[in-house]
């Protein structure tokens, strides 16, 4: 692949020289499984990728930090720019750093890049007996089946914000084991924690960043530190800080992974949020430290570029970056059964990689999907057209996008907090809403010159859109619908919530929703809250006594999905025969009919009206013998709220109404 970047020669960078660009490509590549640690009990292989290194060392300590090495060990040159040494000794307990020898200066101490085990805040690596990390029944564990992205629903959480607070009744409060305790409830007696997800009937987590990240003190975790997680250090280690001790190498793995299992118990499985486009630290992140330079991507003056708006970005289309990539997730799915991947800035990676991320999880087991944000925070030197953008989804079959189309237009832009969107009374919005609700795909009635955010059908099939309305970044939909909505009551945006997660609901495509919206919790309107303390990120679980009809409704909207698979088409070709919109010109009015029994539904018509405005509407409904399934912010997904013949209906104020007929 081509990289247009850096002119000649050697440029100075804080801290390090970084060649030119051209000389990475010229770098031998080593893609083998074997990359840093092979232990058994009677020898131990290093082996470290670090081309351009003059020597390489091992230091073997025997505690994960405030301890002198006991050994120090020179490797040698290997095959494809690695090195190597093998010591016949069992050296299960011990922790090790590398240390790389460049332009004549040892630079600091790393862990590597392929540290599957670590102590303290990471530092230095473990050598551990992974087979006594697996809960029983590990080798008989699977995640749930799932035939297309589609039929999953999907809520994105973060261990602490779901946990932490006293009224969530769990012991393991902010750690992976949260996810493992039963029965566990708020003071009024409701459920919470895996219960509470059971009770909504979500099939998939989507966890915040899990692996081991740089910015809480692991050390002093009674400072009750919060952090989202975007930082990187260790790819292919847990996290510490939701370990019960980070000190303990075995115990942030075996902790994920009973987390795991309780979760594939109960039926839900376990989507992983990755963050491969940048590294917490530049120089001195692992990848620095090992392999000067070749990781990241520069500018033509050799100073790192930023399309992370974090520092730095890395090379996804260098042959071991890339490798690197498809290695690691291919080892969650292996090591740690993850049912999924939701790639973070995804549009900083080229297509080419994310094909191979895909083809490699699929071969592990079909039923893993991958999914991204199909944007940059910024600039990057990767020419647009290799970029895994969401305009480019269409060449990533097996991958889907985060449809910033639907969430801008149901609830207003996110980058103003005063900004309404469709369901809160903004007209102009109706098509933009459409492009949602068929899944971004091309359909004869969707006008998308007047999109917002797109102006062509991006997706190929529904099952490459992500729907939603909030998540973890922005204001979330509580706070959002506060701002917005000034002079209504929360009982009136709790309505306009129930709208637009209706839309979201029975949009093609699949649904998505951040965690505690079911119960109407807020941020205090904190619209970047990655750092924020336990005060404005913790769930209070009393809520969920507070607005039990939210939950209700949440519920129902949930089941009536799951029950019918009209919602859940997968192909474009499909959406555009069974999905028709009604004519009508009426601001904050869209009206539309799944019908002859699409996708296999036993329902042969659904008519579904969204009414965005706070007047109610007339609309007129072919005559028949149809089932009310919701209607006036009230959802019954089973026996429905009533009949009726058609004809002339009222849409109530904000609300939608959606009918079934047999
Ligand atoms: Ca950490």
């Amino acid at each position: 692949m081509a990289v247009t970047l850096a002119a000649t020669g050697v440029a100075a960078v804080t801290g390090q020289t970084i060649p030119m660009e051209k000389t990475y490509d010229s770098y031998p590549t080593y893609n083998g499984e074997d990359l840093e640690l092979t232990a058994t009990p009677r020898a131990t292989t290093f082996k470290l990728w670090s081309p351009v290194a003059e020597a390489v060392r091992v230091m073997l300590y025997p505690t994960d930090r405030n301890s002198a090495a006991t050994d120090t060990i020179a490797l040698s040159r290997g095959e494809s720019g690695t090195w190597q040494a093998t010591v016949d000794r069992n050296l299960m307990g011990q922790f090790y750093t590398f240390s790389v020898k460049w332009k004549g200066k040892w630079l600091k101490e790393t862990p590597g890049v392929w540290a599957k085990a670590v102590g303290t805040n990471g530092e230095r690596a473990a050598i551990i007996d992974f087979s006594k990390t697996n809960p029983e029944g590990w080798d008989k564990d699977r995640g749930p089946a799932l035939k297309h992205l589609t039929d999953a629903v999907i809520y994105e959480m973060h261990h602490r914000d779901f946990s932490i607070d006293p009224s969530s009744g769990i012991v393991h409060k902010g750690k992976f084991l949260a996810l493992t305790e039963d029965g566990t409830t708020n003071p009024t007696g409701e459920k919470t924690g895996i219960d509470h997800l059971k009770e909504l009937g979500v099939t998939h987590v989507h966890i915040l960043p899990s692996y081991d990240y740089n910015s809480v003190d692991e050390a002093n975790l009674q400072n009750n530190s919060y952090n989202w997680g975007y930082d990187p250090f260790n790819y292919n280690a847990p996290e510490g800080s939701y370990s019960t001790d980070p000190a303990r190498p075995e115990a942030r793995i075996a902790e994920m992974k009973e987390m795991v299992k309780a979760l594939h118990d109960a039926g839900i499985g376990v989507i992983m949020d990755v963050v491969y486009n940048h590294t917490a630290n530049n120089d001195d992140s692992n990848f620095s430290l090992t392999a000067p330079g070749y990781y990241y991507r520069h500018r033509p003056d050799g100073s790192y570029s930023d399309a992370s708006g974090c520092g730095n970005e890395t090379a996804s289309e260098r042959q071991q970056m890339r490798d690197y990539i498809v290695n690691s997730v291919k080892y969650w799915a292996k090591e740690y059964h993850i049912d999924g991947f939701r790639f973070d800035l995804m549009g900083i990676h080229d297509i080419e990689t994310m094909n191979a991320v895909t083809a490699a999880l699929k071969e592990i087991n079909p039923d893993i999907f991958v999914y991204g944000e199909g944007w940059t925070a910024g600039d990057s030197p990767l020419s647009a057209d290799l970029r895994a953008l969401k305009d480019n989804v269409a060449q990533m079959p097996d991958v889907a996008v985060f449809s910033d189309d639907i969430r801008d237009a149901v609830k207003g832009h996110y980058s103003d907090a005063a900004d309404r969107g469709f369901a809160t009374g903004k007209p102009g919005l109706e098509e933009t809403v459409k492009i949602g609700i068929v899944g971004a795909t091309a359909h004869p009635q969707v006008d998308y010159s007047k999109g917002n955010n797109s102006r062509a059908p991006y997706a190929a099939a529904p099952t490459q859109v992500i729907n939603y309305v909030s998540c973890h970044d922005d204001l979330m939909l509580t706070d959002k619908l506060r701002l917005s909505m000034p002079e209504a009551t929360d009982a009136e945006r709790m309505r306009a919530a129930r709208l637009a997660q209706t839309i979201i609901f029975t949009s093609q495509g699949t649904p998505f929703l951040w965690t505690g919206e079911e119960i109407f919790r807020d941020k205090k309107g904190v619209h970047n809250s990655y750092k924020s303390p336990d005060s404005i990120n913790a769930i209070d679980w009393n809520l969920k006594h507070a607005n039990a009809e939210q939950m209700e409704y949440y519920k129902q909207l949930i089941a009536l999905r799951k029950a019918h698979p009209a919602f859940r088409m997968s192909t474009a070709d499909d959406v555009a025969r069974h999905l028709v919109f009604d004519k009508t010109t009426v601001p904050n009015l869209i009206s539309y009919t799944l019908k002859d029994h699409a996708n296999g539904d036993t329902w042969r018509d659904i008519k579904v009206i969204f009414n965005g405005s706070d007047e109610p509407r007339e609309v007129t409904v072919p005559r028949g013998n149809w089932l009310i399934v919701a209607d006036d912010g009230k959802i019954d997904a089973n026996g429905g709220l009533g009949t009726t013949r058609g004809g002339k209906m009222t849409v109530a104020r904000r609300s939608a109404l959606i009918l079934a007929r047999p």
